[in-house]
């Protein structure tokens, strides 16, 4: 059997390598183009591969075969350019494509001939979004896309059945598709422009289902975005200074994703749940308890943990939710500061509660870093560490403050990143990862390499002066009267 060979050592890998290793994957090794990874180990659930250029991996490992982990469209502008560079086509398999199953698809009704090119995206074929005013196609950020039902017609259809439900989402995709394609008019959002927006062949086009292909989120609940806290980098809740409440009953969500999962269950499904404080949605434990009995895993869980939630402790511990928290200090001063609330110490052991009760190996915490710098003075740097030291999530994050794709990111902004990388490792014991927005907070990748390069312009003496700034934070932490 020829050798595997995993193409892409990014976010989606570390998001799905223990699925695919269960799925009978086995790599011998990653291959990245980014000169960065290249030489360098992935290390994730337990899983060390040596990340290598495309020739090395070719002169060791002759005639394996490549399985390219990103998501579409990337995947197959990756496909193209392992062909040009000389890897028989018949030898590249597209992970986000296998071991997928898709329901039956009737699309006689629509006006195109199999043959046809059309333009199209994976999270409008099989993906929701439920905000508060009603269920969107997109489910990569809140609005991006047009509205598919709004919250309106929800509510004069209450008592509509699961499976109804799902046929008319399933028809509102097909007239939202039609649109796209200069067939019908009607708001688009920003679909036109988006990335994620490719040609395709209109036989390989499906309605039907929910989930697959390894999309990052193919679920998208923010159909209530009521929040306890108030942090100054909030793009919902704050910004415009208001709390949204979901317009229709919320229960509609659990009754969509029933009409999709009833009828298949989903090969590859992803779930947001990132209603401003999770814990306060209604409907919480109904949802998660209907997501537990269904064994759906992957279900990603943003809260700022200032609530303590049994039943996100009763997900946690049976190991189908992740939780994500963006903690963004390192001192009570700080948090109350950057999130408009006294929590800091009830948020870190909240986390260090689940962490030890639950399964710590599906949280992840999250540090934005400010534009203004009021979070990156060495005490919140310090502080942030030993927390993820106590909590010790199987991610520790850092990321910019959102912003458009064509802001730079401060230089404040760079140097902290780059101490909180040199030092997470010496601390925690762990890697400090940059999360992935989705061009929300800029290019990662831009914003991973700029900080790495930081890291690796520290002189010896440099070094040594954090390393001792950890020593010294300790003694006067753990000597305090
Ligand atoms: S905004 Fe982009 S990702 Fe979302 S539905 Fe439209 S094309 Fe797809
Ligand atoms: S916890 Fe989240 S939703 Fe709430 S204010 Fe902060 S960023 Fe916004």
């Amino acid at each position: 059997m020829a050798k595997q060979i995993l193409y892409g050592a990014g976010h989606n890998l570390r998001f799905h390598i223990k699925d695919w290793q269960a799925r009978g994957i086995t790599p011998v090794c990653v291959v990245d183009a980014s000169v960065e990874k290249q030489n360098t180990t992935f290390s994730h659930s337990g899983i060390r591969l040596e990340i290598l250029p495309l020739q090395e991996a070719n002169f060791r490992y002759p005639d394996s075969d490549y399985y390219i982990t990103l998501i579409a469209p990337n995947c197959y502008k990756a496909k193209e350019s392992l062909i040009l560079q000389g890897v028989a086509a018949n030898r590249i398999f597209i992970l986000a494509d296998m071991f997928v199953e898709y329901p039956e698809e009737d699309n006689s009704d629509l006006p195109f001939a199999p043959d046809d090119m059309v333009k199209s995206c994976d999270y409008l074929e099989r993906g929701i979004g439920f905000l508060f005013d009603g269920i969107y196609c997109c489910c990569l950020s809140s609005g991006r896309s047009g509205i598919l039902i709004d919250a309106e017609t929800l509510n004069a259809h209450e008592s509509v059945s699961a499976s109804d439900l799902c046929e008319m989402i399933k028809s509102e995709r097909k007239q939202y598709f039609l649109a796209l394609n200069g067939r019908n008019k009607r708001p688009l959002g920003d679909c036109e422009e988006c990335v994620f927006l490719y040609e395709k062949q209109f036989s390989e086009v499906t309605f039907s289902g929910l989930g697959g292909k390894s999309g990052l989120q193919l679920v998208n609940d923010q159909s209530t975005l009521v929040c306890n806290h108030r942090c100054s980098y909030c793009r919902d809740a704050v910004l415009a200074n208001k709390q949204y409440a979901c317009q229709y009953d919320n229960r509609i969500v659990l009754k969509a994703l029933d009409g999709f999962i009833s009828r298949q269950k989903p090969s590859y499904f992803f779930v947001a749940i990132n209603s401003g404080e999770t814990a306060l949605r209604k409907n919480l434990d109904e949802l998660l308890d209907y997501f537990r009995a269904h064994e759906l895993e992957n279900i990603y869980i943003y809260s700022n943990a200032s609530v303590y939630s049994k039943g996100i402790e009763r997900s946690l511990k049976s190991g189908c939710v992740n939780l994500i928290t963006s903690i963004d200090a390192g001192t009570p001063e700080t948090y109350k500061k950057v999130h408009g609330a006294d929590d800091f110490d009830k948020v870190i052991l909240n986390l260090i509660n689940y962490s030890v009760l639950g399964d710590n190996r599906h949280m992840r915490i999250k540090y934005v870093v400010l534009d203004d710098e009021s979070n990156t003075s060495d005490e919140d740097l310090l502080g942030f560490l030993c927390a993820a030291l106590l909590i010790k999530p199987e991610d520790i994050n850092v990321l910019p403050q959102f912003r458009d794709s064509s802001e730079s990111v401060p230089n404040s902004t760079i140097e902290f990143a780059a101490r909180m990388s040199f030092l997470c490792p010496i601390i925690t014991g762990r890697i400090l990862y940059f999360f992935p927005a989705l061009g929300i907070s800029g290019d990662t990748e831009e914003f991973s390499k700029k900080v790495l390069e930081r890291v690796e312009s520290f002189d010896e003496t440099k070094k040594s002066r954090l390393t001792e700034m950890v020593l010294n934070y300790l003694r006067s932490k753990l000597c305090k009267k």
